[in-house]
């Protein structure tokens, strides 16, 4: 189809990807915030070649390169140093044809609102709710002002406004876990500056991984019960006490680490949605699908769903409810099948049936690095670029 004005909620990785790719298919956009500025929430994300291969079509590959840390292995280690299992990723490299790249959130942003031009970035929008009829779509927004399109492209998250619209309410369900990340100096004390190290134990666990700028993306996991909350100024402390006994390099991150700038998260996940479109409104990333983020393809997702979303909007003109409908059919097996299996990942790494967790401990060490891979790529090849 041409000439197609896209309204799209929602700046996120999900929104400007989405924003870029129509952009580059000849449409009219304009993306809503509800945020007076734009700062995402986390300090880190490991883009997996499935993401970086749909950002690579968009023109971005050599900016995502230059933020992009060098991960070259993974490593699991138990919480009294053992080492469990060790994985050389550059066999799955040259398998799916395509490096992973883990980087600093904020670079990412920058990265992608710069490719699609932070002029357009309407901010201080919240967006209430949308409506439609045969020919347009139109978002509502708290001040008054309304934004109308041939779409509305609602990526505004897992508390989505525009989600309501298409299936109704939906609630968050807690995943029973805290999340803490941040960024810290790379530092070989603390992790080989190439390799992604995950220590597990006693249903928690604690990671680092390189991003671009000599810098460390590091996070922590613990099951808790919902609504805790510890000030920014005492989170080294907590995470002292909960990580207290675990290997050297964990007690160095934790000294390592700037309390005010570690994020702690409650994580939780959306049950699959019985639809992602409706008419000319479409769901996309976390709106859609938000999942627990044990896969590490949440992002990935929902920079797949724009790539997938825009194809069928430029490569078929039957009309743009049409499109959508091609939109949801292929993506609603694919993202569903990611969230169920982060979220059984998630019961496992946190403990949610304790022998469960002790077994996959054991497994670890017996696992071939090669289904590793396997599985690794599987994930990958599936997504729409191959
Ligand atoms: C701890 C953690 C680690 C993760 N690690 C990874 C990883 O390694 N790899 C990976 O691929 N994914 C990861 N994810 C998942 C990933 O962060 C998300 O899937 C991704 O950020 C979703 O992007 P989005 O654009 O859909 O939503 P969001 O990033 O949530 O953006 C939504 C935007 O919409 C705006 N908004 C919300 N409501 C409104 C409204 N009513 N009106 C107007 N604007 C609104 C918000 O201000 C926001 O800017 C992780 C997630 C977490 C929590």
């Amino acid at each position: 189809m041409y000439n197609l004005k896209v309204v799209i909620i929602g700046a996120g990785i999900g929104g400007l990807t989405t924003g870029i790719a129509m952009r580059q298919a000849g449409y009219q956009v304009e993306i809503y915030d509800r945020a007076q500025e734009l700062r995402p929430a986390g300090a880190g994300i490991s883009l997996w070649s499935n993401g970086v291969k749909v950002l690579n079509r968009l023109g971005l590959g050599e900016k995502l390169a230059a933020i992009g840390g060098e991960m070259n292995a993974m490593e699991y280690r138990s919480h009294t140093d053992e080492s469990l299992s060790y994985v050389d990723l550059r066999p799955l490299f040259e398998q799916v044809g395509q490096r992973p790249y883990p980087v600093a959130r904020t670079d990412l942003q920058t990265m992608l609102l710069e490719a699609f031009g932070p002029e357009d970035v309407h901010l201080g929008m919240l967006c209430t709710g949308v409506e439609q009829d045969e020919y347009s779509a139109t978002a509502i927004f708290e001040n008054g002002e309304r934004a109308s399109g041939d779409l509305v492209v609602g990526a505004d998250g897992i508390h989505s406004a525009v989600r309501a619209h298409v299936v109704g309410q939906v609630d968050r369900r807690y995943a029973r876990y805290v999340n803490w990340n941040g960024l810290v100096k790379a530092d070989p004390e603390l992790c080989d500056p190439n390799l992604w190290v995950l220590y597990v134990g006693d249903s928690k666990r604690a990671s680092m991984m390189p991003v671009g700028g000599d810098r460390f993306y590091f996070f922590f996991g613990a099951p808790m019960v919902e609504g805790t909350q510890v000030e920014p100024t005492y989170r080294q402390d907590e995470l002292a006490k909960i990580f207290q006994g675990w290997p050297e390099p964990v007690q160095k991150l934790i000294h390592a680490l700037d309390p005010e700038q570690t994020n702690r998260l409650e994580i939780g996940d959306i049950d699959p949605l019985e639809h992602l479109v409706k008419g000319r409104i479409a769901l996309l990333g976390d709106s859609a699908h938000a999942t627990t983020p044990t896969l590490g393809q949440g992002g990935c997702q929902a920079i797949e769903d724009a790539e997938v979303l825009t194809r069928y909007l430029h490569t078929t003109n039957i009309g743009v409810a049409d499109a959508l409908n091609r939109y949801e059919a292929a993506r609603k097996d694919r993202t569903t099948e990611l969230v169920l299996k982060a979220r059984k990942r998630t019961s496992t790494i946190y403990g949610y049936v304790p022998e469960a967790t002790q077994q996959w401990y054991t497994d670890l060490k017996q696992e071939p690095p090669e289904t590793v891979i396997d599985a690794l790529a599987k994930v990958i090849l599936a997504g729409p670029m191959g």
